[in-house]
């Protein structure tokens, strides 16, 4: 066993700023690396060049994921994939994605120097569009082979620019992304390091957050039916306001989360539309969204339930009518368990302090649960920014991550990732 390893801070810093480089706005301080632009083009060359002089076979996949492979000692054996993105949002930040997929690459370049040998190949990808600029995560959606050639054709960008297009103004081929899709009995595992983008770590000095797995979201658009009548001449016990059955549910958030959610389950309202909206006049209809989050798949439902029941209670107190429609369904991912204690015990040999967190924000990893056992690590957002230009994590935590990577990979490779581990792979 290796436990004494380390990797570079160095390098890794090194790397990181200078991919931080490509897509920057010299009038913003943010990145404006969107998938399949000149400058997400640019990171993936210059990408696929660090990876070479890493020792890596490195290549554009169909779905221009950058994929670099080592083979391992027994080459026969399902591959260890590490991955993470490097396209941003605009005016993103430099460790979104970044971290984990450079990380990755000082994982094995600090192998090679210590002449360490996995037994297992290992594969370092970098997902292209996991911030969904043609609605979705397309490079993981490909690679996990969930995505049909009828969805390459539909995917646009909210501006109208399809991915076909895009693709080929960057001298790639979409149909071959169908090529993309892997066998999930040739990969072994997933890891991925990421920033929190959250203020959780930060607030409990925490090193590392195992994510149990990614919330899964529902969003519906409600509409609370009433009545519009003049401000002045309808009194306030004859009126039906639609704004104050909203008002109402809004106050019994909490206590729905206290009785049916759990210390994970999010709800927000967060876009409303009052009408006819005028000073004047009682809103006779609100029309609003609400999006619930939960990591495990039965919550969801229990709190999707008990909005409905609440939302109708209120409706009839205030004489409204009620609908609903719902806009997605997404079922929670849950992490695997075997490679949660991989982490975890890696972050107690490097005497990390961890906790056990759900990620409230999407990530490659909820795809790779679907093939794989997949688990993630989460290093402290300074301040919790994220997708912003001064998003930032300490370089100590940068170090700490990476570190903890490290010695998870080496132990899923060894198979000595816990006792729930399963047989075969
Ligand atoms: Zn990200």
């Amino acid at each position: 066993m290796s436990h004494h390893l380390r990797c570079s801070l160095d390098r890794l810093r090194e790397d990181l700023l200078a991919l931080g480089q490509i897509g920057r706005n010299p009038d913003d301080k943010g990145l404006y690396r969107m998938a399949f632009t000149e400058a997400d083009m640019e990171a993936r060359r210059w990408l696929l060049d660090r990876l070479r002089a890493a020792g890596a076979d490195a290549k554009l996949d169909g779905a221009a994921n950058v994929v670099g492979r080592w083979e391992g000692a027994d080459g026969d054996l399902p591959t260890i994939v590490i991955g993470s993105h490097i396209d941003s949002v605009p005016a993103g930040g430099i460790f979104d994605g970044s971290l984990g997929v450079l990380a990755g690459l000082e994982c094995m370049r600090a192998l090679r120097d210590a002449e360490v040998k996995l037994s297992r190949p290992v594969e370092l990808v970098a997902f292209s569009d996991e911030e969904g600029r043609f609605g979705g995560m397309f490079g993981v959606q490909a690679y996990t082979g969930q995505l049909t050639l009828n969805d390459v054709e539909s995917m646009k960008d909210p501006d109208g620019v399809s991915l076909v297009d895009a693709m080929k103004a960057c001298d790639l081929v979409p149909s071959l992304a169908m090529e993309a899709a892997r066998k999930p009995d040739r990969i072994a595992a997933f890891l991925e390091l990421h920033i929190e983008q959250g203020p959780v770590l930060e607030a409990q000095r925490t090193d590392i957050g195992v994510v149990l797995g990614i919330s899964g979201i529902f969003k519906w658009k409600v509409k609370l039916l009433g009545k519009a009548d003049h401000a002045g001449t309808s009194p306030m016990d004859m009126r039906s306001d639609a704004f104050m059955g909203l008002a109402d549910f809004a106050h019994e958030i909490p206590r729905i989360i206290e009785e049916d959610g759990s210390e994970r389950s999010r709800l927000t309202v967060g876009k409303v539309d009052l009408v006819p909206g005028h000073p004047h006049t009682v809103p006779g209809e609100a029309v609003f969204t609400l999006v619930g989050r939960d990591t495990e798949p039965d919550v969801l439902r229990e709190l999707a339930k008990s909005c409905r029941k609440v939302l109708s209670a209120i409706a009839r107190r205030h004489r409204l009518y009620f609908e609903f429609e719902e806009m997605s369904w997404l079922e929670p991912r849950p992490c695997d368990a075997s490679i949660a204690t991989a982490f975890r015990s890696a972050a107690e040999r490097l005497s990390l302090s961890h906790i056990d967190m759900p990620s409230g924000a999407g990530h490659d990893t909820q795809f790779m649960t679907d093939v794989t056992r997949a688990g993630m690590i989460f290093v402290p957002s300074a301040n919790g920014v994220s997708h912003a230009p001064d998003e930032w994590t300490a370089w100590e935590d940068v170090h700490n991550g990476a570190n903890c990577l490290l010695q998870a990979l080496l132990d899923v490779d060894a198979g000595s990732e816990g006792e729930t581990l399963e047989t075969g792979g």
